[in-house]
């Protein structure tokens, strides 16, 4: 690419509005140490997410709070008394729940789950929930309070200046060269052989030449808009219908609250298959695909001059903030490795695991 922090990626448009040209980044965390290591090569401002979502016909906040709960099923309830429905309405015979599906049915019940869950899901990840695993759905809190922020970590910022800024800092080093807008490929670059390491951040699957197949990755397609003033009010508002083919529109100026602009930018996600020539987004991990991933997996543990790390090295749904973690844990222990004249480990934290 023609830029460095791939995904996270941020350019100022039209009118000048910060743009999470691969859609909306919000850094969270609640390891001090990342929350520290970020500080160091950028301001981050204060930020609060809110996401609302919208489902048969109807405006909620998301995650399912005391308020949606309370809207959804036109109940008064208490915070104790809406903890007592939702247990009573959850289906409690599923007591180790594998899939997406079961997770959502075991903690929301099939109400809340056909609203929100069901439909958007099928949309973002273009298979039957049941195919997926549990902990995806996991990612998202049910509250018996009035608590509307999306993510429940104490640390949560955007960067003032945009993630590419900060990525450009860390890249500022004199032991670093960068090259963009050149391809590396271990399978047809002439320079492949020539390092003592490489440090893998790219799939995984590519790394070994799609040796095994091609591992399942969802890629997102963004329609912009612009438009004058507040296009939306909100940053992210999901659509969890299936006959709405967008999964959320995305208005970034809403990130900035501390800038001010007429204009406005929108973004329509729409999700799918990625492709050969596509950007991966989200490794899918079906439970039917563990198999092929193990033989990768395999593969990178026993190969040597190579440490895989990252959603995509790892093949795994990671935030910011725990691919930072992983990548300073995979330094510190390099660096000890290489002190005690050790090989230097294929992962910091297998994709098994
Ligand atoms: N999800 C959903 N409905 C929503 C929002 C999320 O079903 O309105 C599910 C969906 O499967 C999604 C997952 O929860 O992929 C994780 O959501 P998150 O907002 O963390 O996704 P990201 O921002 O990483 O795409």
């Amino acid at each position: 690419r023609s830029h460095v922090a791939g995904n996270c990626h941020t350019e100022r448009q039209d009118g000048d509005v910060m743009v999470h040209v691969y859609g909306p980044h919000i850094f969270h965390t609640a390891h001090e140490h990342v929350w520290q290591y970020m500080n160091r090569f950028g301001t981050l401002m204060p930020y609060n997410h809110k996401v609302k979502a919208t489902t048969q016909g109807k405006v909620f906040s998301l995650p399912v709070n005391l308020l949606t709960i309370n809207q959804f099923f036109g109940k008064t309830f208490t915070p104790a008394q809406a903890e007592a429905f939702i247990t009573s309405i959850g289906d409690q015979s599923i007591t180790d729940p594998q899939s997406f599906r079961d997770q959502g049915l075991r903690f929301v019940g099939p109400e809340l789950y056909a609203a929100f869950f069901d439909g958007y899901t099928r949309k973002q990840w273009g298979v039957d929930p049941v195919e997926l695993p549990a902990s995806i759905l996991a990612r998202l809190p049910v509250r018996f309070n009035d608590d509307d922020t999306y993510f429940s970590h104490p640390y949560q910022a955007i960067p003032k200046d945009g993630y590419t800024p900060i990525v450009e800092a860390i890249l500022n080093h004199d032991g670093i060269k960068l090259h963009l807008s050149t391809r590396f490929s271990p399978t047809e670059s002439k320079e492949f052989g020539s390092f003592d390491h490489i440090i893998w951040t790219g799939p995984i699957d590519a790394y070994f030449g799609f040796e095994f197949g091609r591992l399942g990755y969802r890629t997102l397609d963004f329609v912009p808009e612009v438009a004058d003033g507040d296009y939306q009010g909100h940053p992210v508002v999901n659509y969890c219908d299936t006959d709405v083919p967008y999964t959320r529109i995305t208005e970034h100026k809403h990130f900035a609250p501390w800038e001010s602009h007429d204009k406005t930018i929108v973004y329509r996600e729409f999700s799918r298959l990625c492709g050969e020539a596509d950007t991966p987004y989200y490794p899918i991990r079906l439970v039917k695909e563990k198999e092929q991933l193990l033989n990768y997996v395999q593969r990178a543990r026993d190969a040597k001059g190579v440490t895989f790390i990252g959603r995509l090295g790892t093949y795994r749904y990671l935030d910011m903030d725990v691919t930072i973690h992983e990548a300073l844990l995979a330094s510190k222990t390099m660096l000890e490795c290489i002190a005690n004249k050790q090989p230097l480990p294929s992962f910091s934290v297998d994709p098994m695991a």
